[in-house]
């Protein structure tokens, strides 16, 4: 789960992180207020569930709170297209007003989970701002990299030799470690997936500030932490995956193309979307109904695909373990007769009780495609979403 950057710089707040001065404000005159309030040239920031806003125009300067107005006019109630949106981008509902300051240094500092290591990472480069990306790309000997064993934990001098390792000034290596020691304690306890802090910055005092703040949280450990669960700003998220969710259709992801994808289990799907791919189809999302013996999940499926304008054909592929492909059968055949669903469904059923599951759709009114195997499937999916699509 993704939190907005005032609220993450908030958690780091509290864990003993700098941050600057700011104030959040939802209307262009708040916004002139809080710049009168800060008392100088402030930095109006679009708050969204992306990175990359400095490029996108989401980070403007404005010298003065008249300006600080007109800035968050510009921004507030516009959607923000970034590299890492899609093009309809992300509404800008919240713009945050904070401090500007002199910048001498920008540095890139993250913890995240390396699960191919099955460790925490600490990544850190002397290369911070906008790009690390393309740092990793052209400068990879740029990028630092110290592992946490999980059984040794967290120890101070892995801050100070990343500091020496930074070419921090010698007065700098100590609030490193120390800022560095107060990030992890936060990854740890709140369980995050990533914490990131881009840039890190080096002001002209001196002194080590946090200026970009990302924290994004396990799903999986959310029911431990009601209070940061509370933050999710839905209107930041695709309108079809929170309905997903509220449907209790957990593994669904939007993508761009136009075959709807249900499928049991993750390894399946991410399978079926590169066989769709490589037929030459597009996927319009990435659909897990994971295990289940109730028809309830496979319509409330059927329920997204209908809602989304995108979907030409659907595609079930399914391959029943501890699933029974009879119920499944049962929740397809459910769903086109309560659904009235006309767009072309191509079916490939596999696994236990895959006979009573096959019987029971023969014996319906359900309009399919029947495919033998992955391949097959997927070319008449493909073929079918183009028919549709004439
Ligand atoms: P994003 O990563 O989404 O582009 P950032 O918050 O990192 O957004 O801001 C982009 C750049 O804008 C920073 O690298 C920094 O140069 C500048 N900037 C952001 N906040 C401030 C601030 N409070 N004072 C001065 N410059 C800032
Ligand atoms: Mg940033």
């Amino acid at each position: 789960m993704k939190i907005h950057e005032y609220q993450s710089k908030a958690l780091m707040s509290q864990y003993g992180i700098s941050v600057p001065r700011s104030n959040l404000a939802t209307k262009p005159e708040e916004a002139q207020l809080f710049a009168l309030d800060l008392g100088k040239k402030v930095v109006v920031k679009a708050q969204v569930y992306a990175g990359g806003r400095g490029k996108a125009g989401g980070i403007k300067i404005a010298d003065t709170p008249d300006d600080a107005r007109d800035c968050a006019q510009q921004l507030l109630g516009k959607r923000l297209v970034t590299h890492q949106t899609g093009p309809e981008g992300v509404p800008v509902h919240k713009v945050l007003i904070e401090e500007a300051l002199n910048i001498d240094r920008e540095l890139y500092l993250s913890i995240m989970t390396d699960t191919s290591h099955r460790k925490p990472v600490i990544i850190a480069s002397s290369f911070g701002g906008m790009d690390i990306e393309e740092v990793a790309r052209v400068n990879p000997e740029k990028i630092i990299k110290e592992y946490i064993d999980p059984a040794l934990g967290f120890w101070p001098y892995i801050g100070t030799r990343l500091a020496y390792k930074l070419g921090l000034k010698q007065y700098k290596v100590r609030p490193f470690a120390n800022l560095l020691t107060n990030l992890y304690h936060l990854y740890m306890d709140k369980d995050c997936s990533l914490a990131e802090i881009n840039p890190l910055v080096v002001t002209a005092a001196g002194n080590l500030v946090a200026l970009d703040a990302k924290l994004t949280f396990d799903d999986n450990a959310l029911f431990r932490h009601t209070d940061i669960a509370q933050m999710l700003d839905t209107q930041q998220e695709d309108v079809l995956e929170v309905e997903a969710r509220q449907l209790g259709v957990q593994n669904y992801i939007k993508l761009d193309g136009n075959i709807g994808c249900l499928v049991n289990g993750a390894g399946l799907a991410m399978a079926v979307l590169d066989l769709i791919n490589q037929a030459g189809g597009k996927p319009a999302n990435f659909l897990d109904i994971g295990t289940v013996n109730n028809t309830a999940r496979v319509v409330n499926a059927f329920k997204i695909f209908s809602k989304d304008p995108d979907v030409k054909a659907i595609l079930v592929n399914i391959f029943g373990g501890m699933a029974r492909v009879d119920v499944i059968a049962k929740g397809i055949k459910e769903a086109c007769e309560t659904m009235n669903i006309r767009l072309p469904l191509v079916i490939r059923l596999a696994g236990t009780n895959v006979e009573e599951g096959k019987k029971i759709l023969k014996d319906s009114d359900v309009h399919y495609i029947e495919a033998t195997g992955f391949l097959d499937a997927a070319q008449k999916a493909v073929q079918a979403a183009k028919g549709a699509a004439l």
